[in-house]
């Protein structure tokens, strides 16, 4: 079958094979690439409105038991200087959000597994849900967990947990970490969160060194097959101080453009759920999230960390708006998604209608 007649099966919602996701993926750059963003883009509408979505980010601190080799704040790298926000950094910003309309916040953080930590983590959820009097959601990108862990945030409030598988495959997973970081620990924590009631958030990075379009159409089916409820994806940037610092197989060029795909396709193939358009598509080009947004994409992630906090939770380099404030990343971000005819859904949690359905 041609790319036109393969998109069109897909986008009428058939089941696909491994090698229609493929050929939706190897989309050559022009008319082929134009028709699945905008065959995506009509399924987001269908199905999501054209309506985005804030979580407003709060990177709560740089400190990290795990040394996955990709990453800038890895344990190892010795050059980043560590920070953790108290516990009243944390509600003004949350308060900020609350304010303003957001709707819900991401508490995201390097991995900690002290028992200090989980105490910590289980007060902050219960002060934004009091100082929201419950209406601020609140998602925790805080790594893996025990169960115990899990089970008590939830208690104390918060209803999403984003954890990325990185990628599917065990092989290419094994090349990304050190020894100890285990692929199946991590698989088992996204079935304790969805076992738990929350609506499970993974994702992938895009471009990784010996992943193939099959890999990532495999990691499309790794999303349907553990019942996500949002999908966080963006491409693999080095950072300078890490062991892989020189090893992106793309040019930033080309990885934006994969990553763009990886949204669409995954739109295509997964209709209602959320997926973000994440910051790191900024990094590669200045309107990379509205990209994103035209690709099938329906959640923005503003960043609400205090400025001087920014420069040390760098994950990759090029991490845009370094010397930004809230308030300008909210009005820039406000700008940008008007500029391409949608709005804002304001005070909303805007949850995800395949977890809608998922309770009925
Ligand atoms: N410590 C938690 C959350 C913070 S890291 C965790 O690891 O789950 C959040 C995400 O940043 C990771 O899941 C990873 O996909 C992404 N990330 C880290 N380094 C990156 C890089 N060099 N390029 C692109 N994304 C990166
Ligand atoms: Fe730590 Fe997460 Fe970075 Fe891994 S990706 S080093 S767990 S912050």
């Amino acid at each position: 079958m041609d790319f036109k007649s393969i998109l069109e099966k897909i986008y009428r919602g058939a089941s696909p094979e491994k090698n229609d996701l493929t050929s939706l993926l190897s989309a050559k750059t022009g008319e082929e690439t134009e028709s699945l963003f905008s065959k995506a883009y009509e399924i987001k509408k269908r199905h999501i409105g054209q309506k985005a979505h804030f979580r407003g980010l709060i990177e709560i601190g740089n400190i990290c038991e795990k040394d996955c080799r990709y990453c800038g704040i890895r344990k190892s790298n010795k050059r980043v200087e560590r920070f953790f926000m108290d516990e009243e950094e944390i509600v003004s910003e949350a308060l900020f959000a609350y304010r303003n309309q957001y709707g819900s916040v991401v508490l995201q953080s390097g991995e900690r597994q002290d028992d200090y930590f989980t105490e910590f983590i289980e007060r902050a959820v219960r002060r934004i849900k009091e100082i929201s009097s419950g209406e601020l959601g609140v998602t925790l990108c805080l790594g893996e967990q025990s169960e115990e862990t899990y089970r008590r945030w939830f208690a104390a409030g918060a209803h999403r947990y984003l954890l990325r598988i990185e990628t599917s495959n065990p092989e290419i997973y094994r090349n990304l970490h050190p020894p100890d970081h285990d692929f199946e620990a991590r698989k088992s924590c996204l079935h304790l969160l969805k076992k738990l009631g929350y609506q499970l958030g993974t994702g992938v990075m895009i471009g990784l060194p010996g992943q193939s379009l099959e890999d990532l159409a495999d990691d499309i089916f790794f999303f349907r097959d553990c019942d996500c409820d949002m999908i966080g994806m963006g491409p693999f940037i080095p950072h300078k101080d890490t062991p892989m610092c020189a090893d992106a197989p793309l040019s930033p060029e080309s990885s934006l453009e994969l990553a763009l795909k990886m949204i669409a396709v995954t739109r295509l193939v997964l209709r209602d759920v959320n997926i973000a358009s994440t910051t790191a598509l900024q990094a590669l080009s200045p309107t990379g999230r509205e990209m994103g947004l035209l690709a099938g994409a329906n959640i923005i992630m503003p960043n609400l960390t205090d400025t001087k906090y920014r420069a040390s939770y760098q994950l990759y380099d090029g991490k845009p708006c370094l010397d930004e404030n809230s308030s300008m990343c909210k009005n820039c971000l406000q700008r940008r998604i008007e500029s391409i005819g949608e709005s804002i859904g304001f005070g909303e949690w805007g949850d995800s209608p395949h977890f809608k359905k998922g309770k009925q």
